[in-house]
């Protein structure tokens, strides 16, 4: 045998944590004997994936000995159809997540920065790690709302990318159109915004930006969007950039061929046209999230309100005790010590049943 530890990886992987994602259904039903299982703990859709988008997946399957469309026509042609932009200012990946490491590899030099606001999605690190580049935390306020006057004196000569998640994950608030504008305005013009929209869909506020405005307009903007939430396609792994045609040029020189598979590419085309799909997805979200508000005001827990399809709740001291409570009664949620939030959970959404499943199974919790 030889010694493998003196294979030595790059001295960047040293700074990188592993992602951990939400329990899946199975894991929980084998490690604690349960037969239901409900899980909202990752954002997904409740009702599913978009019929139409099935359907589409379903009726290529004859095809997929062939290699997948390397351009994504379809997608492309969809996508700019439904939002109003050209096929040049697109680019699709396999989930929002390729678009992040793509970014990342396309523009940022070890001696560069990206300013990213805390806490977020924990991607946006992982690629400026992977580069070797520095990351620049920028605490949301007290409310979890944007500081957008902090994250503009956090910008340096080297600051490179600036991300924005609207609505943020893990807190569900989101950038109001003023601030993006006042952020648009203020940037220097060498400071790339990653607007990650990818839960523009549930956003029900009237001040409320997606960010593709500014693509349209030309701004120096990637508008991230992904198939995994409203769309239902988590599983089948797309997602796609906005921006203008130069920068999107940059990105596409990083991308591999064949990145995005072609049953993906089928759902996509067609889920992306399902205005059904979508408009009942989020008016059970609101309501969802209404009747969660209520629940928790009831419980005398604080929550922040969200724009997205999760609610971010504060425990309290217990919140590890509670999480492992509701995991034992068959209620997956994410626990907030990931993002630096040890007093709170992430809940996500789920269908009216469901829901009703976890209000009943924390007010199990509560002392009597
Ligand atoms: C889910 C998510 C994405 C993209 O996820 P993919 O499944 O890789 O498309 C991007 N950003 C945020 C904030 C997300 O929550």
């Amino acid at each position: 045998m030889t010694d493998h530890t003196q294979i030595e990886p790059r001295r960047a992987l040293q700074s990188i944590k592993p992602y951990t994602p939400g329990k899946p259904i199975w894991e929980v039903q084998r490690e604690l004997g349960l037969v239901k299982v409900v899980k909202l703990a990752s954002n997904e859709n409740p009702l599913g994936a978009s019929p139409l988008g099935v359907k589409a997946a379903q009726d290529y399957l004859a095809e997929i000995h062939r290699y997948p469309d390397a351009n994504a026509l379809d997608v492309k042609q969809a996508i700019a159809r439904k939002l109003d932009l050209q096929l040049q200012q697109l680019i699709v990946t396999n989930g929002g997540d390729e678009l992040i490491s793509l970014i990342s590899e396309a523009f940022l030099e070890p001696e560069d920065e990206i300013i990213v606001p805390s806490p977020s999605f924990t991607e946006y690190i992982f690629g400026a790690r992977l580069m070797d580049a520095g990351v620049v935390d920028v605490p949301l306020n007290q409310d979890f709302a944007y500081d957008i006057e902090a994250i503009l004196s956090a910008v340096t000569e080297k600051t490179k990318i600036v991300y924005i998640c609207t609505p943020n994950n893990p807190t569900g608030t989101y950038l109001p159109k003023q601030d993006m504008e006042r952020l648009l305005s203020a940037l220097p013009a060498r400071v790339l915004i990653v607007v990650d929209a990818a839960y523009s869909h549930f956003a029900t506020a009237a001040d409320y930006t997606d960010g593709l405005e500014y693509v349209r307009a030309g701004y120096p903007v990637v508008v991230l969007q992904t198939f995994s939430k409203i769309y239902g396609l988590a599983g089948l792994r797309i997602g796609f950039g906005a921006a203008p045609e130069a920068i999107i040029r940059h990105i596409v020189k990083v991308k591999e061929p064949f990145n995005v598979n072609a049953l993906a590419q089928a759902a996509a085309a067609a889920a992306i046209t399902d205005d059904q799909h979508v408009q009942s997805s989020s008016q059970l979200n609101t309501a969802g999230r209404e009747r969660l508000y209520n629940a928790l005001s009831l419980m005398g827990f604080s929550f922040t309100e969200s724009m997205a399809n999760f609610v971010l709740v504060e425990l309290g001291a217990q919140a590890k005790t509670y999480y492992e409570q509701l995991l034992a009664q068959g209620v997956v949620v994410r626990y907030g010590d990931i993002w630096g939030l040890p007093q709170h959970v992430r809940i996500t959404i789920g269908t009216t049943e469901e829901n009703e499943f976890l209000i009943q199974a924390l007010q199990s919790l509560l002392p009597k």
